[in-house]
């Protein structure tokens, strides 16, 4: 395979940018990562020409895939085309917002930020303001954005930071303990509960190789953060419109968290967060309340029109139908393989997403330390060596997973078996 633009890209960007890219996991792609061209329904092309099925969908925006149906396109040109943004509201913010109230039953008001991280970010503040309580629960292997409350590993007694450049003292605020353990939760509401602002989780945690909730444990989150005067904040920056189609992933499991947190596909591709809930705590956010919250880019038009069109298409049309087909047929392929010729690993995921996970004992992981001891240099050796040869573009680690969209064809799925096989 021929990579010689994308190798001298490389070269160029390491030479100006840190690492030569934009965002950490981008470079995680041995030697280098291909530099994309541009995409093409569920493909993408990169700087030498080489195709690729593109299983990564810009880690979860492209619900519609590279393809987008003319309505959205030309919600997206006319906007561009009007001004870009103004710093003073627009119709279109509104459309949006009522859209999402309309259809996300906890969300009964919502502010639009830039990212996931500014979502994020802003959920903790608004937690801690509205409570009047410093401490966050978050889980280990949950991954709320690049932010300091939640850059912090290790376990509820010792919580450290996870980056260098964040305080000691601010992860002090922060307890981490292992997804799907209710006694953990338990004993962390019994030494803090007075203290506790907010349990935050992902409903599935999707950057960990993903891991399902077992029966039960998000009704648990939700009636002991309620017995202690805590919020619950769902992060449903990947599930959100992805899981539980419209509803997100709050109906499918039928819990109705305080706050949620969205990002991704809410704004059709363009750089997105929200942060949604009870409107009570969302009237806490300036200038409505004394919790500070502001931004320039914020309900951009251009990214509200690419939200709303998207989400108006996936409503009117069967797109849900589609991705959770072509997941199924994804997951049920690449179990007989697994049972056949790796017994040892395991198939994960739900609807539109899927991960094989390279566990050690066929076991679906429980939290993320399981997932921890997951093989990943054969990871490595596997689907940087194997699938990216054979034109199958997948997660840049075993930990992020992967996502089916409405652009992807029953072709794209079997082309990707095919090269699984051969794989693994
Ligand atoms: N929360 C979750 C659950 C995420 O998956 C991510 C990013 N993948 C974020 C927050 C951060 O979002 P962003 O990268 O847009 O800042």
């Amino acid at each position: 395979m021929n990579d010689d633009n994308s190798r001298e890209l490389y070269d160029r960007a390491l030479s100006v940018m840190p690492g030569g890219v934009n965002s950490a996991v981008r470079a995680a792609i041995e030697p280098y990562p291909f530099f994309v061209q541009k995409g093409d329904g569920g493909h993408v092309i990169d700087a030498d020409g080489n195709r690729y099925v593109d299983w990564v969908m810009g880690l979860g925006p492209l619900l519609l895939g590279h393809d987008l149906p003319e309505p959205v396109q030309a919600a997206i040109q006319q906007k561009a085309s009007e001004g870009p943004m103004y710093g003073t509201p627009t119709e279109i913010e509104v459309d949006l917002a009522e859209f999402v109230v309309r259809h996300v039953p906890s969300v009964e008001k919502i502010r639009f930020v830039n990212s996931g991280t500014e979502a994020t970010t802003s959920a903790v503040r608004l937690a801690r303001g509205y409570t009047g309580r410093n401490k966050i629960v978050v889980n280990q292997g949950g991954y709320h954005g690049a932010q300091e409350s939640t850059l912090v590993e290790g376990d509820h007694e010792n919580p450290a930071p996870s980056s260098a450049g964040v305080p000691q003292s601010f992860a002090e605020h922060t307890l981490p303990v292992p997804f799907n353990d209710e006694e953990a939760v338990r004993e962390v509401f019994e030494e803090h509960g007075d203290d506790i602002a907010a349990v935050m989780t992902e409903p599935i945690l999707g950057n960990y190789g993903i891991v399902h909730p077992e029966d039960g444990y998000h009704e648990f989150l939700r009636e002991i953060t309620e017995e202690h005067g805590s919020l619950l904040i769902f992060d449903e920056v990947i599930t959100g419109f992805r899981v539980g189609g419209l509803g997100c992933a709050q109906s499918e499991f039928g819990v109705t968290p305080d706050l949620t947190t969205f990002g991704k596909i809410v704004g059709g591709g363009f750089p997105v967060g929200a942060i949604g809930g009870r409107a009570e705590i969302i009237e806490q956010f300036a200038p409505s309340g004394p919790v500070f919250q502001a931004g320039t880019f914020s309900g951009h038009p251009v990214t509200m029109a690419a939200g709303l069109e998207t989400l108006k298409f996936a409503a009117a049309n069967d797109v849900y139908d589609h991705v959770d087909g072509l997941g199924d047929r994804l997951r049920e392929g690449l179990s007989e393989i697994v049972a056949d010729q790796a017994p040892e690993y395991t198939v994960a995921g739900t609807n539109s997403m899927f991960k094989v996970i390279f566990t050690r004992d066929g076991e679906a992981p429980k939290n993320a330390a399981d997932v921890k001891n997951a093989e990943t240099d054969r990871w490595r050796r596997v689907f940087w060596g194997q699938m990216k040869d054979q034109g199958i573009f997948l997660s840049q680690n075993q930990f992020e997973c992967q996502f089916v969209s409405y652009s992807h064809t029953e072709e794209d799925v079997e082309q990707t078996l095919e090269a699984y096989k051969d794989a693994l």
